[in-house]
């Protein structure tokens, strides 16, 4: 019997190896501690890459459900394999498919945004509907590893540029947004914490 633990180390190791992008320690506290504490026990997540983050959030409680979405096929296949190693599949429904193609009617006490991070404000324009009222939607990455904090000029890529532009424009979005009380947190690679009124 191989347990929790080591099997979570696998997973971790094995993004390393992979360069995919899971969420950092830190944050992967913050988050399943906000899980527990909002007792969410309906999540949806935007971007599963390889199931870490959604596996976390479903070992808070044996009543939390998780949908996640996600485009990559590899990937995909991956989260597939790792919440079957875990015998999440009666708590974890995967979506293998573009966010923005996917219509879901539930409503949700969580959502995690977690995708491709210039497209934030889509995702929450899209799924908003989905989210019950005293619900929160969640973003990682505001801070990209501390280039959003960086002089644009100094950001060399244009690409690169483009990007941090775009989550500054989250930010302000989430701010100026007034059916939502916003916090953003420095913790992990930051996280905003969306309350709807
Ligand atoms: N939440 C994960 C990490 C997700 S990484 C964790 O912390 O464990 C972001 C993922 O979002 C990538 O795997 C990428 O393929 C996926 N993604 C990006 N844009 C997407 C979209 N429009 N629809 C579905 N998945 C998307
Ligand atoms: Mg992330």
């Amino acid at each position: 019997m191989v347990g929790n633990y080591s099997m979570i180390r696998h997973i971790k190791e094995y993004a390393k190896e992979n360069n995919i992008p899971i969420m950092v320690d830190d944050g992967i506290d913050f988050l399943t501690t906000l899980v527990l504490k909002k007792k969410a026990t309906n999540i949806l997540e935007i971007g599963t890459a390889i199931g870490y983050s959604a596996i976390m959030m479903a070992l808070v409680d044996p009543k939390v459900r998780v949908t996640s979405i996600e485009r990559d096929e590899v990937r995909y296949l991956e989260a597939l394999k790792n919440i079957k190693a875990f015998e999440l599949e009666d708590r974890i429904t995967l979506i293998y498919n573009d966010a923005f193609h996917v219509k879901l009617d539930d409503k949700y006490d969580l959502i995690f945004i977690d995708a491709a991070k210039a497209q934030n404000i889509k995702f929450f324009e899209m799924f908003e509907h989905n989210l019950k009222s005293g619900g929160i939607i969640v973003t990682d990455n505001l801070k990209f590893h501390g280039l959003v904090a960086q002089e644009e000029d100094t950001i060399k890529s244009k690409n690169l540029r483009g990007l941090v532009r775009k989550i500054k424009e989250y930010i302000s979005f989430l701010k100026s947004n007034t059916k939502y009380d916003t916090e953003f947190f420095d913790i992990g690679d930051g996280i905003s914490v969306s309350t709807k009124k």
